[in-house]
């Protein structure tokens, strides 16, 4: 079986490889597929965000990885995937991921949604959240992969 991990990845977190991780024992194939959103400005440009990924997943086998603009489901199509996986950290997640596995099985009904829980150790980590700790100079050796902590630094450095 195929699965389709599709986000923003912006930046890619300890978490989302964990979950690339386990996904990646669970299915025969996991496709990373990183999503370019034109209406939005990411703080890393897609180019780097899968640099990001690829460094930090060089080591795993069984994993591919694409970039997709507009829907889920129409990435899923064209990569012959049979499953999309997401992740779930806690309750707060619960409401928007199911909204979004709805709708998607309201466009098209034959992908399935399937939510992997968290490891507990990195359930409060988010894209987000690492990026505001980065900004004012906390550490984040623990939250993210090497080069991604190495870009945030940069991005960060005498502001
Ligand atoms: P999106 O913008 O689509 O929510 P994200 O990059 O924020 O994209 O997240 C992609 C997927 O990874 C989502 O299913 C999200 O729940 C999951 N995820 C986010 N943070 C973590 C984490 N710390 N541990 C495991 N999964 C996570």
């Amino acid at each position: 079986m195929k699965a389709l991990y599709p986000g923003s990845f912006d930046p890619l977190t300890l978490g989302h490889l964990d979950l690339i991780k386990r996904g990646s024992t669970l299915f025969d194939q996991i496709v990373i597929a990183v999503l370019e959103n034109p209406s939005k400005t990411p703080t890393f440009p897609l180019e780097r965000r899968l640099e990001q990924i690829s460094d930090a997943t060089k080591n795993l086998e069984r994993v591919k990885l694409v970039s997709f603009e507009g829907l889920t489901v129409e990435c899923a199509k064209k990569h012959n995937v049979d499953l999309i996986l997401r992740g779930l950290r806690a309750m707060s997640d619960f409401e928007y991921e199911l909204q979004i596995a709805h709708t998607n099985r309201s466009l098209d009904k034959s992908f399935e949604t399937i939510f992997l829980a968290t490891e507990t150790h990195f359930s409060f980590l988010s894209s987000s959240l690492v990026k505001e700790v980065a900004r004012f100079g906390g550490d984040i050796a623990h939250m993210v992969p090497d080069l991604v902590q190495e870009d945030l630094t940069r991005l960060y450095e005498g502001i």
